[in-house]
């Protein structure tokens, strides 16, 4: 299976809000499979469609993150039906490389959507896979992690990101 190009923070897909998945046909499915491979091939435990620019409502994310083994699930038109309690936490995120901050996010959440075959999906998580959940829903949303912090913190990462991809063209 191919692997996918995953677009960084400057790519314009990534503040878009994705548009709803009408269809699950062929094309979808194949996507999906490559969106796994290319998840687990950068070490991420989420991707969302429009990371690898797919302006398409829907998640890969590994929701066996203490099983040690892998465990992907695909969420289609997901939304997040339920949240509680807020809890700081450093989160990284594949399309803004090994740049890292702390972002308040709610430490259980609940989140419903729709499998490969239609079927409804529920999902309750907490912790670490709470917060993934919450970061790949941002995505689909045109949010990146680091809307979520202080305008000076964000400052500082977004002149380091663009350092990084400076030295990468040189
Ligand atoms: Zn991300």
């Amino acid at each position: 299976m191919p692997l996918l190009k995953i677009v960084n923070c400057m790519d314009p897909v990534l503040r878009k809000k994705c548009l709803k998945v009408k269809n699950i046909d062929e094309t979808l499915i194949n996507l999906t499979d490559n969106m796994i491979e290319t998840m687990y091939n950068a070490s991420g435990l989420g991707l969302a469609a429009n990371q690898v620019g797919v302006s398409s409502d829907f998640f890969v994310i590994d929701v066996g993150i203490e099983k040690e083994k892998r465990d992907p699930v695909i969420i289609i038109n997901p939304v997040i039906s339920a949240s509680e309690e807020k809890v700081i936490a450093e989160e990284g995120c594949l399309s803004i490389p090994e740049l890292f901050a702390n972002v308040k996010r709610s430490q259980r959440v609940e989140v419903k959507g729709y499998d490969l075959k239609g079927n409804e999906l529920r999902y309750e998580a907490e912790g670490f896979l709470a917060r993934a959940f919450q970061h790949e829903m941002d995505h689909l949303n045109g949010v990146l992690f680091w809307d979520n912090i202080s305008k000076v913190k964000r400052d500082m990462l977004q002149r380091k990101f663009k350092k990084k991809l400076k030295e990468l063209e040189v």
